[in-house]
């Protein structure tokens, strides 16, 4: 079988730190893993790094998605696939946005990392990174890839990841996916999901980035006790173009006149409020109960069983791209890369 070549990005984090003569933790040079874990020469894979200006990943930007995303589509046609080295704190972000930018993807781009660092014994990153490479190389008899997407691998779990929320800063398996099951799961043997895993709608389509994304958006999430005063003033920032709404259970609200009454006056101006919940697990159903049904009548766009990093992304790419306010109201109702289920 040909050897798969790999490109591993590092942007920084955690797993990219190791302890110097001196004790302390520094940058770790990746442009020497073959010598610092010889265990990748037995991959069968053809090993190439590039390094980004390392950040913690609280730091992430836009922007900086907009890099990657390039430097994925510069060197396409020279890998059969992708590892991205990425900050816990913000991946599944960082992932998810990707997942939207990266038009016809075919390839797999696995982001990992770590919660303890790579210079550090008990580190998970060494096994997050080598599966990651493993699982980024991996074809079928016809040589195309296994995962031909945006994937999140750690801990034994390999997940869509515009699925996936960072649930724990202390277990080594941060990551979960509530509302899709993983797409491989790692023991002895690695066992594909196959029926989860998505194909690419066009074969050989080529990449095309779509990096343009409007950060005029907000979060707001209900707790019981929101004053109209506040709610009014978050929805009336200047420039607010859409507004991803954290709900109770299945997408419920309150019922207030004034509630209701700023969401419409909102909408009315052309802002967009998507409806997700705040529960872990689950979709949001605006039909179910009277707190949901006024925000289904106030317009307000159901977001089914997204994350908060998927409905923010998908979001702000939407709001990028030039469309109609009808236009992003539909596609943020449908799946565009497996990020909800309707
Ligand atoms: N603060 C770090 C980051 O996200 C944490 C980590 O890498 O796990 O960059």
């Amino acid at each position: 079988m040909k050897r798969s070549s790999i490109l591993i990005i590092y942007t920084g984090g955690t797993i990219g730190m190791r302890r110097n003569e001196n004790g302390t933790l520094v940058p770790f040079d990746f442009n020497t893993i073959e010598q610092e874990f010889p265990a990748v020469r037995n991959l069968n894979v053809d090993i190439s790094v590039h390094k980004m200006e390392p950040i913690d990943s609280s730091n992430v930007t836009p922007a900086r998605w907009s890099e990657l995303a390039h430097i994925i589509a510069n060197n396409y046609t020279d890998y059969d696939g992708f590892v991205v080295l990425h900050g816990t704190d913000t991946m599944s972000y960082t992932a998810s946005a990707l997942s939207f930018m990266l038009d016809n993807l075919s390839k797999p781009v696995i982001f990992t990392g770590s919660q303890i660092p790579m210079g550090i014994l008990r580190t998970d990153g060494r096994e997050n990174l080598i599966t990651a490479i493993e699982l980024a190389a991996a074809t079928d008899a016809q040589g195309d890839a296994l995962v031909p997407e945006v994937a999140l691998y750690f801990q034994n779990r390999l997940f869509r990841a515009n699925r996936t929320s960072k649930h724990s800063a202390e277990a080594l398996s941060a990551f979960e996916s509530r509302n899709l099951p993983p797409l491989a799961e790692v023991g002895v043997n690695i066992v594909y999901n196959y029926s989860v895993i998505s194909k690419p709608c066009v074969k050989d389509a080529p990449l095309q980035v779509k990096d343009r994304l409007d950060k005029n958006i907000i979060i707001v999430k209900l707790f019981p006790g929101l004053s109209h005063e506040s709610f009014k003033a978050m929805l009336s920032i200047e420039g607010v173009r859409g507004v991803v709404l954290e709900t109770y259970g299945t997408g419920n609200a309150p019922t207030a006149e004034w509630f209701i009454n700023t969401l419409r006056e909102v909408i009315a101006r052309g802002v967009a409020v998507v409806n997700i919940t705040q529960c872990q697990g689950g979709a949001v159903a605006m039909q179910l109960y009277e707190t949901g049904r006024q925000l289904q009548e106030a317009g307000v766009i159901c977001g089914y069983d997204m994350t908060s990093e998927a409905a923010v992304t998908k979001l702000m790419w939407l709001l990028g791209q030039e469309l109609s306010n009808e236009e992003i109201a539909a596609a943020m109702e449908r799946s565009l890369r497996g990020e909800l289920t309707n």
